[in-house]
């Protein structure tokens, strides 16, 4: 078959129409290449007829793109529910240093005046429910109360009397 101005108007005809290529060249007994390349030789300008997306995969493939933002729009909540979890991280870090912060001030208000204030002699067998401690107001400075301090440093005399005898 020779193109002519038949088969060219024919051609644009059923371009315009919006016919595939493959359609086009059945219609007009020759093959669809040969409809391709006269279309390209004439400038024939892109059909917007949705034939041609039906037919032609290169034409239905930018809806594709849409379909891949979909996919990917999940995976972005899901990066960001990281980033979500690792912004409270910080947060612990300043929260580990006050709670180390407090006991410190805690401490030496709470310990110092049981330690002081109170008798540390051990009345009883140690190991036995009955045994305990004084809990004697202890004297200024001293772990024991005035009674059991004089008996504490009165031992302590009494070894270094010993020892040094
Ligand atoms: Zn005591």
């Amino acid at each position: 078959m020779e193109w002519n101005e038949e088969t060219i108007a024919r051609l644009r005809a059923l371009w315009a129409e919006g016919h595939s290529t493959a359609e086009i060249g059945r219609r007009m007994n020759v093959s669809k290449n040969a409809v391709v390349g006269k279309a390209h030789r004439l400038n024939l300008p892109a059909r917007p007829s949705p034939i041609r997306r039906d037919v032609e995969g290169a034409a239905t493939r930018p809806p594709a793109p849409r379909r891949v933002t979909g996919p990917t729009l999940p995976p972005l909540p899901q990066r960001e529910a990281p980033v979500q979890a690792v912004a409270p991280r910080p947060a612990p870090a300043p929260r580990a240093e006050a709670p180390a912060a407090r006991p410190v001030p805690v401490r030496p208000s709470t310990y110092r005046p049981q330690r002081l204030v109170t008798c540390c002699w051990p009345i009883g067998e140690p190991g036995t429910k009955s045994f305990r401690f004084c809990d004697a107001d202890a004297t200024t400075g001293k772990p024991y109360c005035s009674e059991h301090a004089s008996l504490a440093y009165v031992k302590v005399r009494d070894r270094r009397d010993e020892a040094a005898a």
